[in-house]
């Protein structure tokens, strides 16, 4: 399929789908091709402007490449020292690994480091006896649990042992 950029004496400017080069002369020869405006048949074919397709160009970037650049400039993952960890075992893939250190990073530099009062001080935010905030620190399985069931958002996160040493 070829389009053509076709106009009219009058300048008017349409374009022409044709099967091939071939065709398009064909079609021309015998009058069939007529301006959509003003029906003269006196067309010319003008020379092609470059027809941007934003469409069909846009690319997604190569996402894979630069988290694995990342991944691999980043301290390595002790993700595998933590073998007790049901978090992150299995997620060897090197694009998962750096989304969830950003990810972790971002949730140190988001929270406040409540450590051991953490069940504590959850329940004052939410009861609004605390600041608003996004705190972070270690709770019991059972402290967790307890928090999930008054409706307390939490999530459990075991945080790679690379991110939590530099910020002390
Ligand atoms: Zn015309």
């Amino acid at each position: 399929m070829k389009v053509f950029n076709l106009g009219c004496e009058l300048q008017h400017g349409f374009e022409g789908w044709f099967a091939s080069e071939a065709d398009y002369d064909d079609q021309l020869a015998r009058g069939f091709l007529e301006c959509p405006v003003c029906s003269s048949k006196q067309i010319v074919r003008l020379p092609s402007a470059p027809r941007l397709n934003f469409g069909a160009r846009s690319s997604e970037p190569a996402a894979d490449d630069s988290a694995q650049a990342d991944a691999s400039s980043a301290t390595p993952t002790p993700a595998v020292k933590q073998a007790s960890s049901d978090v992150v075992a299995g997620s060897c893939d090197l694009a998962l690994q750096a989304a969830w250190l950003q990810m972790a990073r971002q949730v140190l530099q988001s929270t406040e480091d409540v450590g051991q009062r953490f069940a504590e001080e959850a329940r004052k935010i939410h009861y609004g006896e605390a600041a608003e905030r996004g705190i972070r620190g270690q709770a019991t399985r059972e402290q967790t649990e307890s928090l999930m069931e008054e409706g307390i958002a939490v999530m459990p996160l075991v945080l790679p042992e690379a991110l939590k040493s530099p910020l002390h």
